[in-house]
C-alpha cells in the first residue's frame, strides 16, 4: 500500500481556508437571519399602518351611511326626502345603486333607489344582508356577492324606524385599485390585498394590486374592523424593504469570506512552502558546511603529520648516517677482539664481548629502519633464498638467554624474487620483536613454506601478544609501546613488503602469543642465484 503524505505547509493551508470559511458561512447566516426577521417587522409594520388608514376610510363611510339614515329618520322615512338626501350626501359611482329598502316584507322590498336601477326587490345574498342590518342596531354591515354577471359589494345600515335600512350596492373589480399604490405612492413596494372578511377568501376580495392572489412569499396580514364585520389587508414586498444591500450582505459575507479564505490560503500555503524550503536549504549548507569542516580538520591533520614526518625524516636520515660508520668501525673491531681472545683462550671476557655485539645488533637494526624510513628506495630485487637468509639473521641477532628458537622449513621453498638487504630488515624487524614480547622468555617459531602463488613466512611468538586496537595500529609510524621503543620496525616493514608487491597480516592475542604472516611473490623460475 503507497500512503500519500501531504505536505505540512499544504494542509496548513487548508485549515486557514477551512476556518475563514467557516467563519464566514456563520456570520453570513447571521446576517441572513437578522435581515430576514427584519424586513418581517418591517412587513408587518406597514400591514399595521395600512390597517389604520383603511379603518379610517371606513369610518367616513360609515358616517355618510349614518347620516342618511338619520335625515331619513328625521324626514319620517319619506322615500322623496331620503332621495333628496343620498344625492347631496353620497357621490354617485358608475354602477352603483343607493337604496332605501324595507325589510319588513318578504323578500325585501326597495322602496326608493338613486343611482344604476335595481329589481323592485332584494334576492339572495342583499336579502340576507339586509336582513342582518336590521338586526344588528346601528352597524354597517358588509357582503360580497355576485349579482347577475357582476361581482358587488353590499353594505347594509339600519336606519331605525320600521323595518327600514339603507342598502348600498357596489361593482367590484379588485384589480381596477391596481394604480393606487403603483409609482410613487406611498405604499408603492407593496401588494396589497383587501378582503371584505377575517380570512383570505378570494370569494371575499374587495382589491388588490396583484394578479395573484391569495399573496406569495414573505406576507404580512392586519384585520381591520367595518362596522359589524372584520376585514382583512393582506400585503407582500416588491423589493426588499430593507433595501438592496441588506438582502444581498449575505452573500457579499459568504462570497467576500470565501474569496478572502482562498487568498489567505494561497499566501500561507507559499510562505509555508517557502520556509519549508529555506530550512531544508538550510540544513543542505549546514550538512555541507559539516562535511567541508571535517574534511578541512582531516587535511590539516594530514598536513601537520606529513609536516612532522617530514621534519622526523630528516633527522633520522641525519642521525641514521651519523651512527652507520661508527657501528661498522664497532663492529670490525669486535670481530678483531673476539679472534684475538679466541687464541689466548679468554674465555671469561667472551661473555661481555657477546653482550656487546648484541647492543650493537640492535644499534643496527635501529640505524637501519631510522634510514629506510627517512629515504625509502626501490627495491633492488635478486632471487633470494629465504633459508640462507634467515641463517644469517639469526646469527646477528642471535636468542637472547631463555629464548629457543624453532625452524619448521620442512616443505622447503623456492627462491623469491626480492631486494636481500631489505628482506634481512623485514625478518630482522620481526624477530626482534618477538624476542622482546617474551621478556620471560618461550619459544619463537619460524615457518617458511611455498604457498599459492609465491611463499609464505610466519613469526610466532609466545609473548605478551597484543589487544585489537594494539594490533590495528601496529604498521603506523612511531607507534610503540616499548619505553625503548622508536616504533619505525613495523611501518618500515610494511613499506618494504608493499614494495615487492606482497602483503603482511597480523594476529595476537593478549598473553597467548602473536604471529605476523609475510606473502612474497615468488621468484622468476630459473633465474640465477
Ligand atoms: P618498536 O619495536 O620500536 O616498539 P615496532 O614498529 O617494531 O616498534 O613495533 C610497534 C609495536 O608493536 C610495539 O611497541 C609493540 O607494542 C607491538 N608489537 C610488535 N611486535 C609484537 C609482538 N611480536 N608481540 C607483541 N607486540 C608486538
Ligand atoms: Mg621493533
Amino acid at each position: 500500500m503507497t500512503s500519500i503524505r501531504i505536505p505540512t505547509y499544504r494542509l496548513a493551508a487548508f485549515v486557514v481556508v477551512v476556518v475563514i470559511v467557516s467563519i464566514a458561512s456563520v456570520g453570513s447566516l447571521l446576517i441572513r437571519n437578522a435581515v430576514r426577521s427584519e424586513e418581517h417587522r418591517l412587513l408587518q409594520e406597514r400591514a399595521s399602518e395600512i390597517g389604520l388608514i383603511l379603518t379610517e376610510a371606513f369610518s367616513g363611510l360609515q358616517t355618510q351611511m349614518a347620516t342618511v339614515a338619520g335625515e331619513t329618520q328625521l324626514n319620517g322615512a319619506d322615500a322623496r326626502a331620503f332621495m333628496a338626501s343620498t344625492a347631496t350626501l353620497i357621490t354617485a359611482q358608475p354602477g352603483s345603486s343607493t337604496v332605501l329598502a324595507d325589510a319588513g316584507t318578504d323578500p325585501v322590498r326597495f322602496v326608493a333607489v338613486i343611482g344604476t336601477a335595481l329589481p323592485p326587490t332584494a334576492v339572495g345574498p342583499a336579502d340576507a344582508l339586509i336582513r342582518r342590518a336590521l338586526n344588528l342596531r346601528a352597524e354597517i354591515t358588509t357582503s360580497v356577492f355576485d349579482e347577475g354577471s357582476a361581482h358587488v359589494i353590499g353594505l347594509a345600515y339600519p336606519v331605525g324606524v320600521g323595518g327600514l335600512v339603507i342598502y348600498r350596492q357596489l361593482p367590484l373589480d379588485p384589480s381596477a385599485a391596481g394604480s393606487a399604490t403603483s409609482g410613487s405612492q406611498p405604499f408603492h413596494e407593496l401588494t396589497v390585498a383587501l378582503y371584505a372578511g377575517p380570512t383570505q377568501e378570494k370569494a371575499t376580495l374587495i382589491l388588490t394590486t396583484s394578479g395573484q392572489v391569495p399573496l406569495r412569499g414573505s406576507v404580512a396580514v392586519a384585520s381591520t374592523t367595518f362596522g359589524a364585520d372584520q376585514w382583512l389587508v393582506a400585503i407582500n414586498a416588491t423589493s426588499p424593504l430593507v433595501g438592496n444591500f441588506a438582502t444581498n450582505a449575505f452573500w457579499l459575507v459568504l462570497v467576500g469570506g470565501v474569496v478572502v479564505a482562498l487568498a489567505l490560503g494561497a499566501l500561507a500555503d507559499s510562505l509555508l512552502r517557502r520556509r519549508e524550503h529555506t530550512l531544508a536549504l538550510v540544513d543542505q549548507r549546514t550538512a555541507e558546511l559539516r562535511d567541508s569542516m571535517a574534511k578541512l580538520e582531516l587535511a590539516q591533520e594530514q598536513v601537520l603529520r606529513q609536516a612532522r614526518l617530514a621534519a622526523i625524516g630528516e633527522l633520522a636520515a641525519g642521525v641514521g648516517h651519523e651512527l652507520r660508520n661508527p657501528l661498522g668501525v664497532i663492529t670490525n673491531a669486535h670481530y678483531l677482539l673476539r679472534a684475538g681472545f679466541e687464541q689466548q683462550g679468554g674465555n671469561g671476557l667472551m661473555r661481555h664481548l657477546a653482550l656487546a655485539e648484541r647492543e650493537v645488533g640492535a644499534a643496527t637494526l635501529i640505524v637501519g629502519d631510522l634510514l629506510d624510513f627517512a629515504g625509502p628506495r626501490e627495491p633492488v630485487t635478486t632471487p633470494v633464498g629465504l633459508h640462507e637468509l634467515l641463517d644469517e639473521v639469526l646469527d646477528l641477532a642471535a636468542p637472547p638467554s631463555g629464548i629457543t628458537v624453532d625452524r619448521d622449513e620442512s616443505a622447503g621453498c623456492s627462491p623469491v624474487l626480492a631486494d636481500r638487504d631489505q628482506l634481512r630488515q623485514v625478518l630482522l624487524n620481526l624477530i626482534t620483536n618477538a624476542y622482546e614480547a617474551m621478556p620471560g622468555g618461550g619459544a619463537v617459531t619460524v615457518v617458511v613454506r611455498e604457498a599459492p602463488g609465491g611463499v609464505e613466512l610466519q613469526v610466532t611468538d609466545s609473548g605478551v601478544g597484543m589487544d585489537q586496537e594494539t594490533a590495528a595500529q601496529v604498521f603506523q609510524p612511531f607507534f610503540t609501546r616499548k619505553a625503548r621503543g622508536i616504533g619505525l620496525g613495523l611501518a618500515v616493514t610494511k613499506r618494504i613488503i608493499d614494495a615487492h608487491g606482497g602483503g603482511i597480516s597480523v594476529t595476537s592475542a593478549p598473553g597467548v602469543g602473536t604471529t605476523f604472516r609475510v606473502d612474497l611473490p615468488a621468484a622468476v623460475v630459473g633465474a640465477a642465484p
